[in-house]
């Protein structure tokens, strides 16, 4: 990863430049810190070779002070604990800021399922499960997609705890397929809240949308999706980028076309009207928004001075590290930070669990003006804030975000 400081440093470092502004007491920003509890387990996949690879999974629960713990599964050879616990503090800010009543926690495993088999990825998706199962429930840990894993993954994860437990429990995941009871509207949520969230911003800036140019590093759920619906509501999609590479045309990219020849080539790159560049050439093209959504740490010392870009709206977490923040802070772009810019899936998750729970379910319509509503009262929330502290949008979201976990643990007080 090209951090420049670990990855969880770096979230501490975030806090650390909010604490000025908490007004907390002491002890509890200690406890702020400090993840809750860490797993570690070895998960064994017979491969389709016959031979046994052990790989390393990871579930940390950071706090769960505000509800259960809630937080996505992430499958990618650069996964470790510190990045796990880096993500899993995030998610706990994330849900306060949108203040829905869960804690933070995050898992993953270190693999790279694009060399694995659909039976392999089963396998490891089942293991893993059985072997967190003790850490996971809808009362105390709920996980959810992240990078490289999707609703499948999701419906394996929760018949292998329904399979444990005896009976059906839907509650235990979200981003599940809408069949077992999953909620409309989830997978787009990330896009939809993101695509709120640029708009609020764009008002709050006198930036029309028509006609803004817009580069995504990141053309998955979150960066396809996202630029799909800006480009629906008239902005021009010059950039995209995916793990190979990016391409750009000034004059405007046919995200149909792009989608199709990125699912004919397993990539961006070589799209056909578009000139291919490396992703530090794209971060640094001429563009108006800039919507980083791939991994953490993409614009970081060494090419935040060559950003163009007037806003830039986190799809991915934390892929703007501290220095970049402060180089592209003196340059006066408005950076949005990925603990308000991308919280719409755990909104709707939030929609799915309570679904789940009631066995009562809503339709899309009612699900994404609720999403809205959320996602509108939080940017205004944290634009308050940052004008009334005179902060930017990520001290004044972590400031927001931190202050409400630090009420519901000085509330509760310390046990014994
Ligand atoms: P995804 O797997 O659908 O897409 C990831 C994209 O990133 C792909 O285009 C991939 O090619 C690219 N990528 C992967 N590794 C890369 C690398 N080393 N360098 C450059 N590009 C790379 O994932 P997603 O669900 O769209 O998630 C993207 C980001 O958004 C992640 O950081 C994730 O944590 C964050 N996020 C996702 C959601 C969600 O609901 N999916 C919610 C909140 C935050």
């Amino acid at each position: 990863m090209s951090v420049e400081k670990n990855f969880f440093q770096e979230v501490l470092q975030t806090l650390e430049n909010a604490r000025p502004h908490l007004d907390i007491p002491e002890a509890v920003y200690r406890r702020m810190r400090i993840p809750r509890r860490s797993l570690i387990v070895s998960v064994p996949v017979e491969m389709d070779n016959g031979e046994t690879v052990y790989y390393t999974g990871y579930r940390v629960h950071y706090d769960f002070a505000r509800g259960p713990a809630k937080g996505g599964v992430r499958y990618h050879p650069g996964v470790t604990l510190d990045e796990i616990t880096a993500l899993s503090a995030l998610m706990t800010w994330k849900c306060a800021v949108v203040d829905v009543p869960f804690g933070g926690s995050k898992g993953g495993i270190t693999c790279d399922t694009r060399s694995m088999s659909r039976e392999e990825i089963e396998k490891l998706t089942r293991r893993y499960t059985y072997e967190i199962s003790q850490f996971i429930g809808p009362e105390t840990d709920i996980p959810a997609p992240d990078m490289y894993t999707d609703e499948q993954v999701m419906a394996w994860m929760m018949d292998t705890y329904s399979m444990i437990k005896g009976y059906n429990v839907p509650g235990v995941v979200t981003g599940k397929p809408v069949s077992i009871g999953g909620s409309l509207g989830r997978s787009r949520a990330t896009a939809c809240g993101l695509t709120t969230i640029i708009l609020e911003s764009l008002a709050h800036l006198n930036i029309r949308l028509e006609g803004l140019r817009v580069s995504t590093l990141g053309f998955g759920n979150v960066g396809y999706n996202t630029a799909r619906m800006l480009s629906d509501k008239g902005a021009k999609i010059v950039g995209v980028s995916d793990s190979k590479g990016a391409i750009y045309n000034a004059a405007g990219l046919d995200m149909d076309a792009v989608a199709a020849h990125k699912a004919a080539c397993s990539t961006v790159s070589g799209f056909h009207g578009a000139e291919n560049l490396t992703i530090n050439e794209l971060i640094g093209s001429p563009v108006d928004l800039l919507v980083p959504a791939s991994v953490e740490g993409q614009i970081n010392a060494s090419n935040a001075g060559s950003v163009k870009a007037k806003i830039i709206a986190e799809g991915a977490n934390n892929p703007v590290t501290v220095e970049a923040d402060r180089i592209l802070a003196g340059r006066g772009v408005f950076v949005i930070p990925g603990i308000l810019a991308n919280a719409g899936a755990v909104v709707v998750s939030y929609f799915e669990w309570v679904q789940d729970l009631q066995r009562f379910f809503w339709d899309e319509d009612e699900i994404n003006r609720k999403l809205n509503f959320i996602m509108k009262k939080a940017f205004r929330e944290v634009l308050e804030l940052s004008k009334e502290k005179k902060i930017d949008m990520r001290c004044a979201a972590t400031v927001l975000g931190v202050r409400r976990v630090a009420e519901a643990i000085i509330t509760r007080g310390l046990y014994p």
